[in-house]
C-alpha cells in the first residue's frame, strides 16, 4: 500500500489511527504505521490522526517488476454457475503467460461448493486456484468481494489481473485497482505481452476511431476488464496438474456494508452473446423491423440493432449491437440496412459469418462481410422469409 503515507518524525506511536480504522487495515511495528490491502481509503485514519502524521500520497508506481509474476483470472460465479467469459480469460492468460513463462493462477468467492466449482477449472490448464468459501460470500457484494481477491493478490502478487467485462466485474475491477493503486483497461478487445511482462492493452478509444494501446509501465498488478465473446474459449488439457488451495476467510472480509434488504431472481432470458444466430436491423431497415424479427425467428435466434434504432425505440439496449451496447460472436449474423460504421463492427467483426445486405456498394459493412449482398433489403427479405418458411414447410 504504497499510496498512504506516514511521517516518522510526527508520528507519535499513539495508535489512535488503529484504534479508528474502521477496517482492520493498520498496524504497527518497529518501523512505525504499516498499511495493509484491507485499506479501503477512506481518510478516516488521516482525519483522526492528532498529529498529522498521516497523509495520502497520490504517486502511483516504482513497484519492483520483478517480484509481481503470473496471471490472475477472476473466476466469476453467476448464479452458483462459472461465468463463460471466465474460460475465454483463460484461454487468454494462457497464450500470454506461454510469452514471458507465466503461471496462470485462478480465484474463486462464493459460498458453500465453490471449492467443487474451482476444480472444473483445472481441466482448461490453471495451474492453482485459491478459493475464497463461506456462507457469507452468498451473492454478490462488491466489498466482501473485493476484500477477499485483494487478499489473494497481496499473497499471490499477479504481474497480471484477469476480470470479465460483466455488471459483476465491472464493480470488482475499479475497486480493486484503487486498493493497489494501479492501472485498470475497461474492455480490452486485444492483450498482448511484452517480453519486459509490460501488457498491452489494447482497446477502442475516442468513439472507436482509433484502437488504443494502453500500457501500465511503473506499477502492478496490471488489471483489465475483456467482455464475453472477445476472446477465444480455452482447450482442455490432456493431463491436468493445477491444484485447488483453500485460503483462510476472515470475520472482516465477510462482513459488508451492504444490506440485502430484497433478492428476487430473475427468469433467464437468453442474452445476444448467448445466441449462435443474430438478425441485425439497421437504419435503413425502419420500415422491416416486424419481418426482420420473423426471420430472426424462423431461423432460431435473435434481433438485434445499431444504436441509431434503439435510439429511435425500435429496441433496448441489451439488444443493441457496438461500443455503446454489446459484443456478439455469432456462428451466423445477417446485417439488414447497417452501414458499417467501426463502432458497430468492432463488437460483432468476430462473428463466423456475416452477410450483409445494403444497396450502397460503397459501405463499409462489405469490407468485413462474408457474404455481400447489393440490394434492396426490402426486395430481399421478403423472398428470404419465403424461401426458409418453404423449406420449413418441405421438412
Ligand atoms: C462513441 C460512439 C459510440 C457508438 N456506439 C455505437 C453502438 O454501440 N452501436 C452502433 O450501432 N452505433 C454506435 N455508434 C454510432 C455509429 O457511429 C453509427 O452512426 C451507427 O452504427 C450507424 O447505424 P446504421 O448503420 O444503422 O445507420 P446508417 O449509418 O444511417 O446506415 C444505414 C444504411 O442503410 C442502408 N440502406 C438504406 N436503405 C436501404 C435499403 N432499402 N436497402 C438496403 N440498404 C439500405 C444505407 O445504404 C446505409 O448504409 C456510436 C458512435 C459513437 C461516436
Amino acid at each position: 500500500m504504497e499510496f498512504l503515507k506516514f511521517d516518522p518524525k510526527l508520528c507519535s506511536l499513539c495508535g489512535e489511527c488503529i484504534k479508528k480504522c474502521p477496517f482492520g487495515a493498520i498496524s504497527m511495528d518497529k518501523e512505525g504505521i504499516t498499511m495493509n490491502e484491507n485499506c479501503r481509503m477512506c481518510g478516516i485514519c488521516v482525519r483522526e490522526c492528532p498529529h498529522q502524521a498521516l497523509h495520502f500520497e497520490q504517486k502511483a508506481g516504482g513497484e519492483d517488476k520483478s517480484k509481481w509474476k503470473g496471471i490472475l483470472v477472476y473466476a466469476e460465479l453467476e448464479r452458483g454457475q462459472i461465468h463463460p467469459v471466465v474460460y475465454e480469460l483463460i484461454g487468454e492468460a494462457r497464450k500470454l503467460a506461454a510469452k514471458v513463462g507465466y503461471s496462470v493462477y485462478g480465484v474463486m468467492v462464493g459460498s458453500e461448493g465453490t471449492k467443487e466449482k474451482a476444480k472444473r477449472l483445472l481441466e482448461y490448464g490453471v495451474d492453482e486456484v485459491f478459493v475464497y468459501e463461506h456462507k457469507g460470500f452468498e451473492g454478490f457484494r462488491a466489498d466482501c468481494y473485493a476484500d477477499a481477491v485483494a487478499d489473494c493478490i497481496s499473497h499471490l502478487k499477479p504481474s497480471v489481473v484477469l476480470i470479465g467485462g460483466t455488471s459483476l466485474g465491472r464493480s470488482l475491477a475499479p475497486r480493486l485497482s484503487t486498493r493497489f493503486h494501479t492501472g485498470l483497461t475497461a474492455d480490452c478487445t486485444k492483450l498482448e505481452m511484452k517480453d519486459n511482462t509490460d501488457l498491452v492493452q489494447i482497446r477502442p478509444a475516442f468513439g472507436g476511431n482509433i484502437m488504443a494501446q494502453i500500457l501500465i509501465t511503473e506499477s502492478r498488478p496490471q488489471f483489465a476488464t475483456v467482455r464475453y465473446k472477445v476472446m477465444d474459449k480455452a482447450e482442455k488439457v490432456a493431463n491436468p496438474t493445477g491444484k485447488v488451495t483453500m485460503c483462510p476467510v476472515t470475520d472482516i472480509m465477510v462482513k459488508s456494508r451492504i444490506e440485502v434488504l430484497s433478492a428476487q431472481v430473475l427468469e433467464h432470458v437468453k442474452s445476444i452473446e448467448e445466441e449462435d444466430v443474430l438478425v441485425v436491423a439497421g437504419r435503413g431497415a425502419q420500415k422491416a423491423v416486424e419481418e426482420l424479427s420473423e426471420l430472426a425467428g424462423l431461423l432460431g435466434g435473435q434481433l438485434c440493432f445499431t444504436r441509431p434504432m434503439v435510439e429511435a425505440g425500435y429496441g433496448d439496449t441489451a439488444h443493441q449491437i457496438g461500443l455503446s451496447g454489446r459484443t456478439v460472436k455469432p456462428k451466423l449474423i445477417l446485417t439488414f440496412g447497417v452501414s458499417g460504421a467501426i463502432q458497430f463492427t468492432a463488437c460483432m467483426n468476430g462473428s463466423e459469418c456475416i452477410v450483409a445486405v445494403n444497396q450502397d456498394e460503397e459501405a463499409p459493412i462489405f469490407k468485413i462481410a462474408s457474404i455481400c449482398i447489393k440490394d434492396d433489403l426490402y426486395q430481399v427479405l421478403p423472398a428470404l422469409i419465403t424461401e426458409l418458411k418453404n423449406r420449413k414447410d418441405g421438412e
